[in-house]
């Protein structure tokens, strides 16, 4: 009889462990409400500025500081300039007022846009591009971790063929996430290295097909045409995300760097990284407005798990707060 009622209580402890599992890995990935995406250095210091300019109520200096501060942020020139003109007319009499109507003209400069990964297509194919150093392999190994967790299979793509470092740094991510990287020969063609690894993915029936490509060429014309190339051996239409790298830290220049890439392929998300090391997270709008592509992630520190979804209501209330 006892040995019939410790049998009980065993399963049902491990009946316990097991959903207590299955719930933890289901939990929701972090977004920007969360610890460490909430402390940015952006919200503090974009949000004390706004609230110092309005501490001891509402006059033209006020808006100056307000204006001041999210150029400093680097929102930019004309973003700022939008989200001014609409606080001003809305004329507002009250701090909250004034609160309210920059949260409003903030908010209004994102896009409204799904910001989900497509995660349709099998495999799903994922290009990551950006320019070297902005956080591209440590993104595409965020993001297989992320993916792995949620129960699905990944398998990463090595083909900046032109960097020595760039396919073992991959693997080494990829042993550690514990996930299959396909490789080329160094200085080989990396669109075949991306057709390799749609075509492995294909073959083993695994989910998710993600792609690191190169950051410089030999001239930034050859570097567009090998990332079409790559985009069409991998699929063309049929690739579900074309996700462009930014370090935030890079300001308006990295802007400007890559806009050439969204002439050349067309990018589906923009994943923001750094911005856990600048108060100029203000880029975000920035980057938006400039290349009219939703920022799908955030980058929020070097550690496989600091990526977050990037949430527009979260961003401009977590500043406003
Ligand atoms: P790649 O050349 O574009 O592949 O860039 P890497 O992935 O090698 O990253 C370049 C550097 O940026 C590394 O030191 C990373 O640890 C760092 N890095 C990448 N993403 C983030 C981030 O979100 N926050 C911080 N603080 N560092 C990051």
């Amino acid at each position: 009889m006892e040995a019939v009622l410790l049998i009980a209580v065993g399963a049902v402890v491990v009946v316990a462990l097991v959903v207590g599992l299955l719930l933890w890995q289901r939990r929701p990935s972090p977004s920007l409400d969360d610890s460490a995406a909430a402390e940015t250095p952006t919200r503090s210091v974009l949000g004390s500025a706004i609230r110092r300019a309005l501490g001891s109520g509402i006059d033209e200096s006020s808006w100056s500081q307000i204006e001041a501060a999210l150029l400093a942020a680097d929102v930019g020139v004309q973003a700022t300039e939008d989200i001014m003109s609409a606080v001003r007319d809305s004329h507002p009499e009250t701090v909250d007022e004034a609160k309210s109507a920059i949260r409003s003209a903030m908010r209004a400069e994102l896009l409204d846009a799904d910001r989900g990964l497509d995660l349709s297509g099998s495999p799903s194919t994922m290009l990551v591009v950006g320019v070297n150093g902005t956080g591209k392999t440590t993104t595409i190994a965020k993001l297989a971790k992320r993916l792995r967790d949620e129960g699905r299979t990944v398998v990463l793509g090595a083909a900046d063929t032109f960097r020595a470092a760039a396919g073992e740094q991959l693997q080494a991510w990829g042993d550690r996430v514990g996930v299959q990287v396909v490789r080329g020969q160094e200085g080989g063609d990396p669109a075949s290295v991306a057709y390799d690894t749609v075509d492995s993915a294909r073959a083993r029936g695994t989910d998710i097909a993600i792609i690191d490509t190169a950051g410089r060429l030999h001239g930034k014309k050859n570097l567009m045409a090998e990332l079409q190339k790559i985009h069409r051996v991998s699929g063309g239409d049929q690739v579900s995300e074309v996700l462009l790298v930014l370090d935030a830290t890079a300001g308006q220049n990295g802007l400007a760097q890559v806009r050439e890439f969204s002439t050349a392929i067309p990018i589906s998300g923009i994943v923001l990284t750094k911005l856990d090391g600048t108060a100029r997270g203000g880029i975000v709008v920035a980057v938006e407005r400039s290349l009219g592509v939703p920022v799908k992630l955030v980058g929020v520190g070097e550690k496989v798990e600091d990526l977050a979804e990037f949430d527009p209501d979260d961003f401009v209330d977590s500043i406003m707060e």
